[in-house]
């Protein structure tokens, strides 16, 4: 399966809780949540959450 992911926006001005990200295997092993912007303010604020 491809890895889901929880990320979390660290923009302290953004109100977005945070979002779930389903890769896919098109997309290159060394896809992290760096690669993704925040749906909600569009900066490149996202952190991966540990579990
Ligand atoms: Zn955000």
């Amino acid at each position: 399966m491809p890895k889901t992911v929880e990320a979390k926006c660290t923009n302290t001005e953004c109100t977005l809780d945070m979002m779930e990200l389903h890769y896919t295997y098109e997309m290159p092993d060394e896809t992290t949540v760096n690669d993704f912007v925040c749906p909600y303010c569009e900066s490149a604020t996202l952190e991966e959450l540990v579990v």
